[in-house]
């Protein structure tokens, strides 16, 4: 097994069946030792920094039902909210104040908030802050809606594919949504010039350690700048409600496999993975991950933006997190840095 780690450090890719052995087959010694060498090569590419991004979850309503998602169109019980273009515009007062450099407007799919709006939104943003880079999470658009939030002055875009298998895809969604249009969304994302950050649920519904080699073989096809990963964590109010959650253990093990597979990649160590384990960030970042993001939401909000139970830092300002974090970040040996973090491709892969 030690021997495929070291293919994969030199080669950056193993075949399909390479991968499914070290997923099926790992364990804690494995671990350690992939972990390794996740961070000595994070260190080549970024040194012991830790990039932040301000997250602002700006709108829980959604048009779409995913089956995993506590912000489902379906769930009646979520107490649904919005912020204005001027709350927003506090929040990122608020972040940059904090240093932040990198905002991500994050939210459901919600039609209220137009292409004009949304330009709108993200041209204030980007005139007030012209030093900062900004992110949106809003999922699946039209062609040319990517391209007037890009136009506007958006730098990267954000939207995880959720599993790299169609038919799992079904599994996770309803009917109306397609895998094929959720990729093709990132590859149009790519061509406008995007910084491009796609992504996975470990541990989901019906996942597989097939669908978890696959994971790695998309990753090195599409070759994003940043991959998304955290543990399925159950939505007491989806029809997953009673599925068991990703484990702490897989998901640290992927990251560190996203690591050597895309040496440079931007990896966020997630909330998600806070919220299993009262250190799954530090470890995160222990297994290859490089990049926090702390929540700007306002308190008010941040409790309605569940998209699964029990997640941590609803009750906390804005400055709590941001500090939380240094200091997490601190003890473990890395630095917490004031920058807009863009990818550096200071490998071929
Ligand atoms: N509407 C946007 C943002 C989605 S929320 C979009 O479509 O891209 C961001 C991510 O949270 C999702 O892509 C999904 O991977 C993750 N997520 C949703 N529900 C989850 C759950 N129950 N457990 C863990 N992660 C979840």
């Amino acid at each position: 097994m030690k021997t495929l780690i070291d293919k994969l450090e030199k080669e950056h890719i193993l075949s399909k069946d390479e991968y499914k052995t070290l997923i099926t087959g790992y364990d804690s010694g494995l671990s350690d030792y992939l972990f390794q060498k996740a961070r000595d090569i994070r260190e080549k590419a970024y040194g012991k920094k830790v990039y932040t991004r301000g997250l602002i979850e700006f709108t829980n309503f959604c048009k779409n039902d995913c089956l995993y998602c506590g912000i489902r169109r379906s769930n009646r019980n979520s107490e649904r909210y919005r912020l204005s273009k001027d709350d927003i515009m506090l929040c990122c007062k608020e972040g940059y104040e904090l240093g932040f450099r990198t905002f991500v407007l994050q939210g459901g799919e919600d039609p209220f908030y137009t292409d004009e709006l949304m330009t709108d939104i993200i041209s204030s943003v980007k005139s007030t802050y012209p030093d900062c880079a900004l992110t949106l999470s809003i999922g699946e658009k039209e062609h040319k809606s990517y391209q007037a939030y890009f136009d506007a002055g958006a730098d990267r875009y954000l939207l995880r594919h959720e599993t790299a298998d169609p038919g799992h895809y079904s599994m996770l969604h309803p009917s109306e949504l397609s895998w094929q249009n959720r990729i093709n969304c990132l590859y149009d994302l790519k061509a406008i010039g995007y910084q491009v950050g796609c992504g996975f649920m470990v541990g989901s519904p019906y996942q597989t350690a097939d669908d978890l080699a696959k994971e790695l073989l998309f990753l090195k096809r599409l070759d994003p700048q940043m991959v998304g990963i955290g543990p399925f964590i159950a939505h007491h109010d989806t029809p997953f409600a009673n599925e068991k959650s990703g484990t702490l253990e897989l998901t640290l093990f992927m990251l560190g496999l996203v690591r050597l597979t895309l040496p440079d990649v931007l990896l966020p160590s997630t909330t998600a993975l806070g919220t299993i384990h009262p250190l799954g960030r530090e470890k995160g970042i222990l297994a290859g991950a490089n990049v926090v993001m702390p929540n700007l939401s306002p308190v008010s909000v941040r409790k309605k933006y569940m998209l699964y139970d029990n997640k941590i830092c609803t009750g906390d300002e804005a400055a709590e997190c941001r500090y939380c974090l240094q200091k997490r970040m601190e003890s473990i040996g890395y630095q917490v840095v004031t920058d807009r973090g863009d990818h550096k491709p200071l490998f071929n892969h």
